[in-house]
């Protein structure tokens, strides 16, 4: 038996494996698992509670084994962070395939997954952590960075300069609002109970400053609004306390969400008890700490719809807080959307969402170069090139240097031609892994976030994430995942991930340019399927066969 130990992927140009695209998903599943990527690396946690990129430390040795010997004609099988078995395949065919977390529907919770986990058939999977294209909080940074683009777009002509934001969690994805903001030239109070937290965002340059009170939080706040000066606010306290005394104040706020855990009401700070005495309270009674803490959501909730009643744009950031205030009684808790429906699903409907890159070769140096072919390649996108530009100058790597930017259809493909090029050129030193979130247009069900309120109603409808993957295996992927469960729980969503590599051969080139054509292809179709008419504008425009159209 093996145990943990610090992983780290190899660098350079040398191959460890025989081939690049072998070579490529070896890195990326050490890459995942190094302490600089990793939230518990000893645990082969990866993110996201218990996302995990190997089953055992065996199994991870067996992963490495099999791909270092595989041949580029051969295929590995992956069930549930486990290698299962090696086939004899094609040059087109994945290299790897995944399939993690999956279970019969009837038996899909938490409870029977746990005991299939604990009896070591089974691992969670989360999105990227067990398909092995996670690459740190710059993915979660850029999504926040976009929605709020969206927010911008939608309500004050694209920028959000002159307007306030009141938030409040600050933790591992909370912790990116406060800069996505500032990115996109807004003024954010963010409210957090721990002063830890409020800390660390100070220290890694993601918050500007940390108020001593509510007052002069709202002074600030009013002031950098008015001068149209991008500032973002840390606030210690209680969001159920701050957000309602906010609305009672009248303040200038345009802009309402959160991102406080509230998905879990044992980690949500109540009302009238301290940080301090969270721990020992809930450990104490952690029913009735429940049922504060619900209740205390409810107050936050019922803040959220008042400041829209006020004319703020408010949105739930998929924490379920909605969910929550409802079981505390709070009847209009659904009256404001999720973020889903509300800033995604537009961009969804042109094939866009978290698409990105890491560099093999280690190489800050190849990263800077993608960074000028996207510019080059999209001039006229002013809020891409603000992304990359901001992103150059202020996202510190971790791991393997990488670059997240949501592209759409007829996009993506595009970029990976270039790169291609670039690789065979010697201008990039080491070939580039393309890949993707789960969370994206065509490759997702989950009824709480992705696909919450669809036009047609199809929600909870899973046959579309299985089309993908398969249209990726068909496509010249080389990596194909399909997961179940990730980002919302265990029966709450089924979802699939592709990779490609970009190796400089011309058999790539061909690979990518079907494989960036269709992955995206198949969220426009999903949502000219569900009646979107900008998807079908897309659709039209852009040369997407759809039968029924
Ligand atoms: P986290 O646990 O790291 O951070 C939550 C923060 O909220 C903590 O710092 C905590 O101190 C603070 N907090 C708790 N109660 C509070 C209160 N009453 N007032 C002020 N602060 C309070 O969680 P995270 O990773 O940052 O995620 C935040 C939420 O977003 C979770 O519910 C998560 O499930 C959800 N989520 C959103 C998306 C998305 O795409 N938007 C994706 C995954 C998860």
């Amino acid at each position: 038996m093996s145990g943990p130990r610090p992983v780290r992927a190899p660098r350079g140009t040398d191959l460890t494996a025989k081939g690049w695209p072998q070579e490529a998903a070896l890195r990326m599943i050490q890459n995942n698992l190094d302490p600089e990527v990793a939230e518990h690396p000893d645990e082969l946690v990866v993110y996201g509670g218990s996302g995990k990129a190997a089953r055992s430390w065996d199994a991870f040795d067996g992963i490495v084994r099999s791909l270092t010997d595989l041949e580029r004609d051969e295929t590995l099988l992956v069930q549930s962070g486990k290698p299962v078995g090696v086939f004899r395949t094609h040059e087109w065919a994945p290299r790897v395939l995944i399939a993690n977390s999956n279970l019969v529907p009837q038996w899909a919770t938490w409870e029977e997954f746990r005991r299939l986990e604990s009896l070591g058939l089974t691992m969670f999977g989360q999105m990227t952590a067990g398909s092995w294209i996670y690459i740190g909080t710059q993915g979660i940074l850029q999504g926040t960075y976009e929605t709020f683009a969206a927010v911008a777009e939608k309500r004050f002509g694209g920028t959000l300069a002159g307007t306030i934001t009141l938030t409040a969690g600050l933790g591992g994805m909370g912790g990116a609002q406060p800069l996505a903001v500032t990115m996109n030239g807004g003024v954010a109070i963010c409210v957090e109970c721990d002063p830890s937290r409020i800390e660390r965002r100070v220290e890694h340059r993601y918050c500007d400053v940390r108020a001593g009170s509510l007052d002069e939080a709202l002074r600030l706040a009013e002031e950098a609004k008015a001068a149209r000066r991008p500032l973002s606010i840390a606030l210690l306290g209680n969001a159920a306390d701050v957000v309602p005394e906010l609305l009672r104040r009248g303040a200038p706020i345009d802009v309402v969400t959160d991102q406080t855990s509230a998905h879990d009401p044992l980690a949500y700070l109540p009302r009238g008890v301290a940080f301090e005495d969270m721990a020992a309270e809930r450990d104490k009674d952690p029913a009735a700490f429940i049922e504060k803490a619900r209740a205390s959501m409810a107050a936050h909730v019922e803040a959220m719809v008042g400041f829209q009643d006020a004319g703020a744009e408010v949105f739930d950031y998929g924490n379920s807080i909605r969910g929550e205030a409802q079981l505390a009684g709070y009847a209009r808790a659904f009256d404001f959307p999720g973020f889903v429906p509300a800033y995604i699903r537009p961009l969804f409907c042109e094939g866009k969402g978290p698409f990105r890159w890491a560099a093999l070769s280690g190489d800050p140096r190849d990263i800077a170069r993608t960074d000028r072919a996207i510019l080059d390649l999209f001039p006229d996108n002013e809020p891409l090139a603000r992304w990359i530009r901001m992103a150059g100058e202020r996202v510190r790597f971790q791991g393997l240097p990488s670059r997240i930017c949501w592209l759409g259809y007829g996009e993506r493909d595009r970029a990976g031609e270039v790169f291609n090029d670039l690789v065979a050129r010697g201008e990039i030193s080491a070939p580039i892994v393309l890949g993707r979130d789960h969370l994206d247009c065509g490759s997702v069900a989950s009824p709480y976030r992705e696909t919450e309120g669809m036009a047609d109603g199809s929600d909870a409808i899973a046959d579309w994430p299985l089309l993908n993957a398969m249209l990726n295996v068909s496509s010249g992927a080389t990596w194909v995942s399909i997961h179940h469960g990730g980002g919302v729980g265990i029966g709450r969503s089924i979802h699939a991930g592709q990779v490609c590599v970009a190796d400089g051969t011309p058999l790539a080139a061909e690979k990518l340019q079907r494989v960036l054509t269709n992955d995206p292809g198949t969220g426009v179709m999903r949502h000219v399927d569900a009646g979107y008419a900008r998807a079908e504008e897309v659709a039209a425009e852009r040369g997407v066969r759809i039968p029924m159209r």
